[in-house]
């Protein structure tokens, strides 16, 4: 399978997944098309921009910027603030704290003996040794039968023997609310370390509840930058990520329906190739794949009902093309069995539709 895969992505190196990347492949789990291209580590962004559809993806470099400086502010003197934050807001009771920067290990920053040191420090903290703040811990998942290393931006944090992920986000957190698909994007990215740490405690010999589904989730308050704190459950995110990840490592069924000699190296052939591989195009996509302008494209071209939004496809289960629907919708195409109920619906929204116009004309 492995070989399989390094032919599909041909001479280009596998590109790196971090913790955006993995919670990325959770947004559309039911497209081949993205399934098999994650699978091999193929770089879709230059996959995109060589056929013509690059699309402006990830975030701004003010959003980086601020984002950075923000983080700082939180973590600087020891995590000052974020452990008044913890004590204070959430109600924590923290009495002596032990911060280790995993970032870089005695001047060493290979991903080998980062993770190792990390492996290191927590099993000491679960052995009852210090360990409070692990800032920085590189972790590592399995994405299709390949270990990738998480760079992290987080913070591991322990508390009467649960350990629980800090995420620090730079978006605003209004009256107690915050924007509720950034809300949403931090929980997916969370959840993704949850796991990776989750992973790594069973590997240690511990329960994995000793990672805490509730995510401690970091934002300014109210248009100022003096930080603010509150819980996520992100056990819905879990459940998708888990059940993603399973479906990459069982993608050797996808591709061994693909043509032997399928590569997705650039060239005259890509487009073909990349066609050649089902896409399950939805309008959310623009906000998920890199691919998204070129399948949007393809759907638009051939009349895909995906191209209407994922629930009007999921209401015409089964039927792909707008052309059918209409045509099932004004009976000019006789069902089959299996698409009589949808037919029927079809048709009556159909008539409604055209007594609505009836009465308002
Ligand atoms: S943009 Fe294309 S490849 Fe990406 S998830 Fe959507 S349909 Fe699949």
């Amino acid at each position: 399978m492995a070989a399989r895969l390094d032919r599909l992505r041909g001479a280009a190196q596998p590109r790196n997944h971090d913790a955006r990347t993995i919670a990325a492949l959770t947004s559309n789990p039911g497209c081949a098309r993205r399934g098999v291209l994650d699978a091999a580590g193929i770089d879709k962004d230059a996959i995109a921009a060589e056929l013509g559809f690059a699309a402006p993806f990830g975030q701004s470099q003010f959003a980086i910027t601020r984002g950075n400086v923000f983080e700082a502010q939180v973590k600087a003197d020891g995590c000052a603030e974020l452990l008044s934050l913890l004590r204070d807001r959430l109600g924590l009771s923290i009495p002596e704290v032990a911060y280790d920067d995993l970032g870089v290990v005695g001047g060493n920053e290979s991903r080998k003996v980062r993770h190792a040191r990390t492996r290191q420090l927590f099993a000491r903290a679960l052995g009852e040794g210090p360990g409070t703040l692990f800032d920085h811990p590189l972790l590592r998942l399995d994405i299709a039968g390949q270990p990738a290393y998480l760079e992290p931006d987080v913070i591991a944090f322990q508390f009467e023997g649960r350990f629980h992920i800090i995420e620090i986000k730079s978006f605003a957190m209004i009256d107690g609310q915050a924007d509720p698909a950034q809300v949403a994007s931090a929980a997916r990215q969370s959840a993704v370390y949850v796991l990776a740490l989750r992973r790594l405690l069973t590997e240690l010999g511990h329960d994995e509840d000793t990672v805490s589904h509730e995510v401690v989730l970091v934002c300014p308050e109210n248009f100022s930058n003096r930080p603010t704190a509150t819980f996520l459950d992100v056990r819905p995110q879990l459940a998708v990520l888990r059940r993603q990840l399973a479906r990459l490592t069982g993608i050797d069924r996808i591709v061994a329906e693909l043509p032997a000699d399928l590569t997705f190296e650039p060239g005259a052939g890509l487009a073909g190739a990349v066609r050649s591989v089902e896409a399950r195009y939805s309008p959310d996509c623009v906000s998920g794949c890199e691919m998204a302008l070129f399948c949007r494209d393809e759907a638009r071209a051939c009349g895909s009902t995906g191209a209407l939004g994922r629930s009007i496809r999921d209401d015409l289960g089964g039927v792909d093309s707008i052309a059918t629907a209409l045509a099932l919708a004004d009976g000019s195409l006789e069902p089959a069995e299996e698409l009589a109920e949808t037919a029927a619906g079809l048709r009556l929204a159909a008539r409604l539709r055209r007594e609505a116009l009836g009465a308002a004309s």
